[in-house]
């Protein structure tokens, strides 16, 4: 087996090799390229201790010397570079309590997650692959290096792994793997929020996002979704629901997300919990609150409000998100109509209008919160007719207003 090893990585494990040490390309970048898939970073595990692989090379990061990872830098492109380890105990169901570094490869493997990332290569010595990954890969299974509930019980992140690989890479989980998920699914109350909201967001932008199905069959939703577990328990047809939506759905998070928490009942709570940045969580809850705001049928003036009042959200993302929700709607002639309104260059926005708040304060309008309710009324006017849109006009009318 002959996997195509960039120049930089055959030079890593070269120079290692030189100095007395093994060195394999391992994990991700093995697995991707046994299926043909561009690798997105390419890891190297060694023998060599952190200290010496530092020795050898000009350009290195300490990204991770505790846990045994020097980044090697070669032409701006770092690859990490990981002392062979094994785990010790671990008793808060995700990092392990002590690490120690290994002369062992086979050590190393062991440790993975599973058997498609436990493999390893290099140009010399060709492909380690001690638990049947390759033939894992063959056959499109996720399964757990070792006893699957140990390895969940270890580290209940791996849990959401198996789940988000099946995903991306459109694989079954392995029934013994799934079953213990599915049993031990309540250690996923121990991980912070940041990493699950970091797998379902992976699970929910790959190409089979309708693997969410496993998350609610093995009963995961009730611990980390417990809106959609309730939702899904009163009405079971939500489930193909959401995984048909899903899978029709643009690959846009903001889409995915709001048609996730849409299905679950509309609450953003989920978001916060998730720790979501405060542009999604707007842009989202945006989506949201507009889901039901009619878009076809619309006079002009109509939809220019509905393009004022889209706002973060913007019309192209709230096309596509009424399109995700209700597949059945024809809305060729409301794009249309949006698209002629922005050709006109007609006002939809605050900032779009003639004027602005100190031309209305040069008219005699009380500084403070006058301006901004001023600003307002005339935009409201413009967006029933754009003709407005002129600076006499405009003032005219705030001085009428006023009066
Ligand atoms: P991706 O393409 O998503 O980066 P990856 O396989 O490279 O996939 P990483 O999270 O980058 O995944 O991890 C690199 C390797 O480290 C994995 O292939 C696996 O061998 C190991 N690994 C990562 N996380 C865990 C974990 N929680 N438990 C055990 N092994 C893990
Ligand atoms: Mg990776």
């Amino acid at each position: 087996m002959k996997i195509d090893i960039p120049d930089s990585v055959k030079y890593i494990i070269a120079q290692l090799e030189d100095a007395g040490y093994e060195a394999w390309a391992v994990g991700g970048c093995v697995r991707d390229s046994l299926m043909g898939r561009e690798p997105k970073d390419w890891d190297i595990t060694t023998s060599a201790l952190p200290e010496q692989t530092k020795g050898i090379f000009r350009r290195t990061i300490d990204t991770g010397i505790a846990h045994g990872t020097v980044t090697v830098m070669l032409d701006g492109i770092g690859y990490e570079t990981t002392t062979y380890r094994i785990d010790g105990k671990y008793s808060d169901s995700r990092h392990p309590d002590s690490i120690e570094f290994t002369r062992s490869l086979n050590e190393d493997l062991k440790r993975r997650d599973f058997t498609i990332n436990a493999m390893a290569y290099s140009d010399t010595k060709g492909l380690v692959d001690l638990f049947g990954g390759a033939s894992d890969l063959k056959n499109r299974i996720i399964r757990c290096v070792g006893d699957p509930s140990e390895r969940f019980a270890e580290d209940a992140l791996r849990i959401l792994r198996a789940i988000r690989f099946s995903a991306q890479l459109g694989f079954e989980v392995d029934p013994h793997t799934m079953k213990a998920a599915a049993r031990l699914r309540n250690k996923l109350k121990k991980i912070s929020a940041e990493r699950i909201h970091s797998e379902l967001d992976k699970t929910l932008m790959s190409p089979h996002p309708d693997k969410f199905r496993l998350i609610h069959s093995s009963g995961i939703d009730g611990v980390i979704l417990p809106e959609l577990a309730d939702r899904i328990q009163k009405d079971p047809s939500l489930l193909k629901k959401l995984c048909d939506t899903l899978l029709s759905a643009p690959q846009n998070g903001h889409i995915r997300w709001a048609a996730l928490i849409s299905i679950s009942g509309g609450s953003i709570d989920i978001l916060k919990r998730l720790k979501f940045d405060n542009n999604s969580l707007h842009i989202i809850s945006e989506l949201l609150r507009l889901e039901k705001t009619p878009l076809t049928g619309l006079s002009d003036a109509e939809m220019r409000h509905v393009m004022n009042n889209a706002g973060a959200a913007g019309m192209p993302l709230l096309f596509d998100y009424r399109q995700t929700m209700y597949p059945d709607t024809d809305l060729t002639a409301s794009k249309e109509q949006y698209g002629a309104i922005l050709k006109r260059g007609e006002c939809t926005c605050i900032k779009d209008l003639a004027v602005n708040g100190r031309d209305l304060l040069g008219v005699g309008v009380p500084s403070g919160a006058d301006v901004g309710n001023m600003l307002r009324l005339l935009l409201k006017a413009v967006l029933d007719d754009p003709s407005l849109n002129k600076k006499e006009l405009l003032l005219e009318k705030a001085v009428q207003i006023r009066g």
